[in-house]
């Protein structure tokens, strides 16, 4: 960090800094300019409040000039890829497809049967759902996850599903293969940590109101718990423009990529929540270097029994994958 003094600062004040500095460890240099004093400070900051030094006497500011997150970041690795036993994200470009809920096993078979056609290895289904209004359809709750996992396997499918409580997380960690830590649960700092203590692939959902850099530190809070096998996922920020749900801040891919080794997904079905527009974001989540796309996908958007309106159809999703590997395939040339 550096401290920047106001102007003129007297002797004492640079002296009383001085020596708070030396006391607490840190290895700091004064330098006198023309009207300011400027003090870089180096040292492990961890166990220090910096912006406590603020509120000392004569500081004018306190710039911080390292990122808040280490394990997250590129200057801990290069890249991650996730092994599922074999389905690997973050290698190539991943496509999870389902519906928002899984609704009985009859309609999940016949979405599956499809998908798993198409050669999507992982199947999306959420079972407690976080509705807005608690008269809208919660879920099936533990059953729907028993459903999720037998459909899934029938077809050779790994499955994702959204983790609501901490107290689901014994059935979280037998039924599934990759736990969905939602938007709403992205500042949930106990459940980062418990679901950081697994060895378990989790998909961290960017809340619609955080920073990169948040986001980026709720990936650390799993992270610094021994779970590094975390997913990102970009799903829109609130803006004040009501045409989509949410504004899906597609440059927030390149800036994770470039900050982060960790995969990056977009979702972009709650982050659009329209589904006619939801082919062509697919296509730029690819072009713009994401590691996959989740989208909600359903046999007949017009009867599902949540977000109907942004589901899009088995056809619809068939033309992205086949949009993308033709895109891949000019680009590889
Ligand atoms: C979902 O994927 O079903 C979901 C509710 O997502 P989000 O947490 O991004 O709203
Ligand atoms: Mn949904």
């Amino acid at each position: 960090m550096i401290i920047v003094l106001k102007k003129h600062a007297p002797e004492h004040i640079v002296e009383n800094i001085q020596n708070r500095l030396t006391s607490s460890g840190f290895i700091f240099n004064v330098i006198e300019g023309v009207k300011y004093t400027v003090i870089p400070v180096v040292g492990d900051f961890t166990m220090s409040d910096i912006s406590r030094f603020k509120a000392i006497e004569g500081v004018d500011k306190v710039l911080n000039i390292s990122r808040p997150y280490y394990l997250s970041s590129k200057d801990y690795k290069p890249k991650t890829v996730i092994d599922i036993d074999g389905v690997k994200i973050g290698e190539s470009f991943s496509f999870i497809a389902g519906p928002c809920s899984v609704e009985s096993e009859e309609s999940l078979e016949k979405i599956a049967l499809n998908l798993a056609a198409q050669g999507v290895k992982i199947l999306r289904g959420g079972t407690y759902k976080m509705r807005t209004s608690p008269y809208s359809f919660q879920g099936l709750g533990e059953n729907g996850l028993k459903i999720l996992r037998r459909v899934a396997d029938r077809h050779n499918m790994k499955v994702i599903s959204e983790i609501a409580d901490i107290r689901q997380l014994d059935q979280f960690a037998e039924l599934t293969d990759i736990i969905q830590i939602g938007a709403r649960n992205m500042s949930n700092f106990s459940m980062l940590k418990e679901i950081g203590r697994l060895d378990k692939p989790c998909m961290l959902k960017r809340s619609p109101s955080s920073t990169i850099d948040e986001f980026l530190l709720s990936a650390e809070h799993i992270m610094s718990e021994g779970n590094e096998k975390v997913i990102l996922c970009e799903r829109g920020i609130i803006s004040f423009d009501s045409s989509s749900r949410n504004s899906v801040n597609i440059a927030s891919i390149p800036i994770l990529k470039d900050l982060s080794h960790l995969p990056v997904f977009l979702d972009p079905s709650h982050g659009i929540g329209v589904a006619k527009y939801i082919p062509n974001a697919s296509v730029a989540a690819y072009i713009l270097g994401a590691d996959g796309i989740i989208v909600e996908t359903h046999y007949d958007p017009s009867v599902a029994l949540s977000d109907g309106f942004q589901s899009i159809t088995i056809d619809s999703f068939a033309a992205i994958k086949d949009k993308i590997s033709l895109i891949s395939s000019v680009l590889e040339k």
